[in-house]
């Protein structure tokens, strides 16, 4: 009982989290999975869950005979995968068991997987290519960031979030989004742990392109040339449920004002949190100035708030980056990166 009473108590936290953390529904808007991009998106249909507890050697376990035609082979954009529940993996030189072996792959060997298709991997073997089963590749979502257009000064460890909540963009960018994330209601004394709101965003569907930690550190989850849910529904100049193609998000590792976390929180629970955790850091500011300079440069966006825009001021029912935010600061330091 006590602990279904904590589990309770749990999913309320996340579902409170987040909702807090501002970021579009990832169905909410225009711009959700059955987009433009929809119909292609491979990252939906990628079975990356689909591996079976099974202690059994691959040889003993007949491999799912789905014929390889069964489906269209998805589209993977540099894909690893690493082999597990198995010693030796057979290597095959079709999709199915009916087709030789043509080499075996040791637990633990990373392979880059070309396509995947009716329980099949399609991968890179040698100079040419041949054929896994799906059950015993675990995805690596880990990507060459150097492929990608990005922040130079960015941590790229986050890309997993990539793969499954955005899709590639096609109108060129024109607008810079601001938000704030915390991990508060998840654990009150680390609301600032990296890993922690980065399962928020993988548990909502949801993610902006960088995430700026408390001391200027800038994660890059989604690589700017993908489009991010983070913006959702609502309206700024001529820009109708659309921000999403149209901008990079940003989300500031930060908790706002009493009045903007009072949806979360009452005043005494507000009340202590520690100052230091409350507001932005010098350290962001500096970073998320040199971030936005940088951004603006490449797409040739103008560093001005009508460009450079809050959530709250797409969607009134937001509140971040919320009161405590100094945009003409921001501004400021952008603007010192000429
Ligand atoms: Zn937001």
């Amino acid at each position: 009982m006590k602990t279904n009473l904590k589990i309770t108590a749990l999913m309320l936290a996340l579902t409170l989290v987040l909702s807090l953390l501002c970021a579009c529904n990832a169905g909410d808007g225009t711009e959700g999975q059955t987009s433009a991009d929809g119909a292609s998106a491979p990252e939906a249909t990628t079975p990356e869950a689909t591996i079976p507890e099974t202690t059994a050697p691959e040889t003993t376990v007949p491999e799912t005979t789905v014929p390889e035609t069964s489906a269209p082979e998805a589209e993977v954009e540099q894909l690893f995968g690493v082999v597990a529940n198995t010693d030796k993996l057979n290597v095959r030189s079709g999709a199915g068991t009916k087709f030789d072996i043509v080499a075996k792959l040791d637990r633990g060997e990373r392979v880059e997987i070309v396509g995947t298709s009716g329980g099949w991997h399609r991968i890179k073997l040698g100079e040419g290519e041949a054929y896994v089963s799906t059950d015993y590749i675990e995805l690596d979502y880990t990507v060459d960031a150097s492929k990608h257009v990005i922040y130079e000064g960015a941590v790229h460890d986050l890309f997993p979030i990539a793969k499954s909540y955005s899709f590639k963009r096609e109108p060129k960018i024109e607008y810079v989004m601001l938000h704030f994330s915390s991990a508060i209601l998840i654990d009150w004394n680390d609301p600032y742990n990296i890993d922690l709101i980065r399962d928020i965003f993988i548990d909502g569907g949801v993610d902006a392109h960088y995430l700026i930690g408390r001391d200027g550190t800038v994660y890059c989850n989604v690589p700017e040339d993908r489009v991010a849910y983070h913006a959702g529904r609502g309206t700024f100049g001529d820009v109708v449920d659309t921000m999403n193609s149209r901008s990079v998000g940003i989300e500031i590792a930060a908790i706002g004002s009493v009045n903007d976390m009072s949806g979360y929180m009452t005043a005494a629970q507000y009340a202590t949190i520690p100052t230091e955790n409350v507001g932005y850091t010098d350290a962001q500011y500096e970073a998320l100035g040199a971030l936005v300079a940088d951004i603006c440069a490449r797409h040739g966006i103008s560093v001005d708030r009508q460009h450079i825009l809050g959530h709250d001021e797409y969607n009134p029912n937001k509140n971040d980056p919320g009161e405590l935010f100094d945009w003409d600061r921001l501004i400021a330091e952008a603007k010192k990166h000429k």
